[in-house]
């Protein structure tokens, strides 16, 4: 199947549910990401930052590039003054760099928090109270060129459905109780990132208003990273 064939099927899927497809294109060519974007895919997931800015200098300019993977601090600087949106933020200390890139960078970065949510001990992700305690600090109060837009997760790579719909349930609860809590006025605060190719649809069914998808539309990676 050729990837425009994959994403018109997915997007017939996803489309009338409202739900945000971010074409996961990591360790992948550039012209598969062409052949998407020809197929009228405009928002694409990179993890890797030294990859994220090379695909961003060469490609389509009106391409929304979203960093889902780790990021450490010292690579900030290189993303800040395009990204559209960081899914993977991990840590107050990441937020405070990405404030002030974003400060460098005369722009308010939408942000998203990466919420730890999976029975794995490599998963990368903010605890249910380190996210509150990040959210009450007067740091983060005080930080004026970032934007948290939502909450992120990634499922325990499993086979048992019960369990993966178990964690969206907890990561959508949570999103109802920070959204009520810190963010009862703020309409931009309303993503949730969460699902890949093996349980984007328990993730939708779940409350996912974005969904990160990568070997279903470009085919499986040739190795895997995290
Ligand atoms: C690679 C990756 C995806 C996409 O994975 P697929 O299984 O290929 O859909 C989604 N989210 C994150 C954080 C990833 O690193």
């Amino acid at each position: 199947m050729s990837i425009a064939h994959n994403l018109k099927n997915i997007k017939n899927e996803i489309d009338s549910l409202h739900v945000t497809l971010i074409a996961v294109s990591k360790t992948k060519p550039q012209a598969d990401v062409l052949e998407a974007y020809h197929a009228g895919q405009r928002i694409f997931g990179e993890n890797l930052v030294q990859e994220l800015t090379e695909k961003y200098q060469t490609l389509p300019k009106d391409i929304q590039w979203h960093l889902i993977g780790h990021l450490q601090r010292n690579k900030v600087k290189y993303i800040a003054p395009f990204i559209s949106l960081i899914h993977s933020v991990d840590s107050l200390k990441l937020l405070k760099e990405i404030n002030k890139e974003g400060a460098k960078n005369n722009r308010v970065i939408p942000c998203l928090l990466q919420i730890y949510i999976a029975d794995e001990e490599t998963k990368y992700g903010l605890g249910f109270d380190e996210a509150i305690e990040l959210l009450v600090s007067p740091d983060y109060k005080g930080m004026q060129n970032i934007s948290i837009v939502g909450l992120m997760g990634i499922a325990t790579n499993t086979d048992k459905q019960s369990q993966i719909k178990e964690e969206f349930y907890e990561l959508k609860t949570f999103f109802n109780g920070v959204k009520q809590s810190f963010f009862k006025n703020d309409a931009n605060f309303k993503e949730i990132s969460m699902g890949m190719t093996s349980d984007y649809k328990l993730a939708i069914e779940q409350g996912a208003t974005m969904v990160r998808i990568g070997s279903d539309i470009f085919g499986k990676r040739d190795y895997t990273t995290k």
